[in-house]
């Protein structure tokens, strides 16, 4: 068992109970502040890129492994609940659907950069999502993220009450990867994001088991969406926005469009336009990173 040294915050709000001399286990990554060192593996952590699925946030690791040149590491979660590569100072972790599970690897990644010491650290989540009115492969960086009562806020209940916080990115941030993207040519907007805590009815949809609204209040609703300036929808953008903005952390959204919601609700993409897709984020973000390691 390695010796543990008091840990200064680095993050804002990180609790004060974290910079006891105490072992800390990470349940959900398997991973304890003994059994390994935090602080050589992860210290010189400047990115952690994030988004829902383990395969593919493995394969963006190699991806950006051939790319770059930089060594990916092998699997570092010891659970199986989310995967951890690492590629020099870049993290990429799955965080599932939804923001509960989101809420999980948000926590226990602040915790390990916290312990690990790392400094400068950024996060952009790469997703995928449905489009409000925009082409389907469309990749959406966030302006603002709004919860499901359309307030640019996260909602939790804690303590069986209701707690509000602000759910901010940021807007350089924003700035950097949209004029980037234009650079690359690929097909960029700037929208807000809708974040439900639902696929099916949550996001109006009329092929769920449930539906008890109609497809004039559908959309009706995606028109309402489209006015205010939403131009996808997700399940996780309030909660990320809210944690980053919380601990202090510039953070970015970037997702590419699976459909056009106005013109149906199931995906039905071919696996060559899912593989396509699901690359555009990939492209935007690795060439912005890049250009930000010099690498
Ligand atoms: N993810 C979502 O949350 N909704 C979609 O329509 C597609 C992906």
């Amino acid at each position: 068992q390695m010796a543990l040294t008091p840990c200064p915050s680095t993050l804002h709000s990180a609790n004060s109970a974290l910079n006891l001399n105490q072992d800390d286990f990470l349940y959900h990554f398997g991973l304890s502040r003994t059994s390994v060192d935090l602080e050589k593996l992860f210290g010189d952590v400047k990115f952690v890129c994030c988004g829902g699925s383990p395969t593919r946030f493995e394969h963006y690791a190699k991806e950006f492994s051939k790319e770059s040149g930089l060594p990916v590491s092998a699997n570092l979660s010891r659970s199986d609940r989310f995967v951890i590569y690492k590629t020099g100072p870049v993290l990429w972790i799955n965080h599932g659907m939804g923001a509960p599970s989101l809420s999980i690897m948000m926590v226990e990644t602040l915790k390990l950069i916290h312990y690990a010491r790392a400094t400068d650290v950024t996060f952009i989540r790469l997703g995928t999502s449905g489009g409000v009115g925009v082409t389907p492969g469309s990749v959406v960086v966030t302006s603002a993220p709004v919860n499901g009562e359309l307030n640019e806020e996260h909602v939790q209940f804690i303590a069986g009450k209701k707690v509000t916080r602000e759910a901010r990115l940021d807007s350089r941030l924003q700035q950097d990867l949209l004029a980037m993207g234009e650079e690359l040519s690929l097909p960029v907007v700037s929208g807000k994001t809708l974040c439900a805590d639902d696929f099916y009815e949550g996001q109006m949809r009329l092929d769920g088991y449930f539906c008890d609204y109609s497809s004039n209040d559908k959309f009706a609703f995606l028109r309402q969406l489209h006015e205010m300036g939403v131009r996808n929808i997700e399940m996780e953008s309030t909660c990320f926005s809210s944690f980053t903005c919380r601990a202090g952390i510039p953070a970015a959204i970037v997702c590419v469009t699976l459909l056009n919601r106005m013109d149906g609700d199931q995906v039905t993409l071919t696996k060559e336009d899912y593989l396509d897709f699901e690359t555009r984020p990939f492209k935007l973000v690795t060439a912005f990173i890049r250009q930000q390691l010099s690498i």
